[in-house]
């Protein structure tokens, strides 16, 4: 596979999606990118969180980790909802201990080459949504003030494609916009879900990061979800985990 190095392809909140993930790695690898950036929740919810990982390993990839692989490490346990509960131990049970050692070699949060940040929840916060305004600005204010000269912060955790930047929070973002991101000037942005959107569009989200031509552009790609729902049938997980994938919600 060819690829650019300043092409990067921007991705979270994947949830044991194996179909999903699937799909979001070979319009990637038709981008162009060299480089993948992740923001965690790689497991969680969904029936495929072995394979998932598995499929990452081979990836050109640098992830960080969210609240579910944390859950699934067996931390913060007094943090997960009942409704959450049995994926957790669903996803507990898959791991290999090769899986579980991928897991625990991520961190909470990290700054990619001095200059990119990569957080899950929100800079203040790893848990923290960026889902109204006020959370958008006071977070867009923290990241100037305590990374001075990082215009580039990656999140997720609300499963919404977001733009923070320039004075505004944008939410409805379509497929094939590009953000020309101006000079000096911080953004927050989340590409969406791969393996859970919420926004109503059941297409799997990603974005693509051209430091060349500063540049942002946000993409979905449809895949199988009928898959995704029979190996949730088939795990014996929640019915209504696959019935929100065919509404993105
Ligand atoms: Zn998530």
């Amino acid at each position: 596979m060819s690829s650019n190095p300043l092409r990067y392809g921007i991705i979270a909140d994947i949830h044991s999606n194996l179909a999903a993930l699937r799909a979001v790695l070979d319009a990637l690898a038709g981008e162009d990118v060299g480089t993948i950036l992740c923001m965690g929740d790689v497991v969680g919810y969904g029936p495929c969180p072995h394979e998932v990982i598995e499929a990452l390993e081979t990836a050109p990839l640098h992830s960080i980790r969210g609240n579910h692989d944390r859950y699934a490490l067996g931390e913060n346990s007094e943090q997960i909802r009942p409704s959450t509960a049995q994926a957790v131990e669903y996803t507990r049970r898959c791991l290999s201990p090769s899986d579980n050692a991928f897991l625990e070699g991520l961190r909470d949060t990290m700054l990619y080459q001095d200059r990119i940040l990569l957080v899950h929840g929100s800079p203040r916060e790893p848990d923290e949504y960026i889902l109204n305004q006020e959370a958008a600005i006071l977070n867009h204010r923290y990241l100037r003030s305590q990374y001075g000269g990082i215009n580039l912060c990656f999140f997720g955790h609300s499963h919404l494609p977001t733009i923070v930047g320039d004075g505004k929070v944008v939410y409805e973002i379509d497929s094939g916009y590009t953000l020309k991101l101006k000079f000096m000037v911080p953004y927050l942005i989340n590409p969406g879900s791969v393996g859970q959107p919420r926004d109503g569009n059941p297409a799997a989200a990603y974005a693509v990061l051209d430091t060349a031509e500063k540049t942002v552009t946000f993409r979905r790609v449809a895949y199988d979800v009928e898959d995704t729902q029979r190996r949730i049938q088939e795990a014996g997980l929640p019915r209504y985990l696959g019935e929100r994938l065919r509404v993105g919600k």
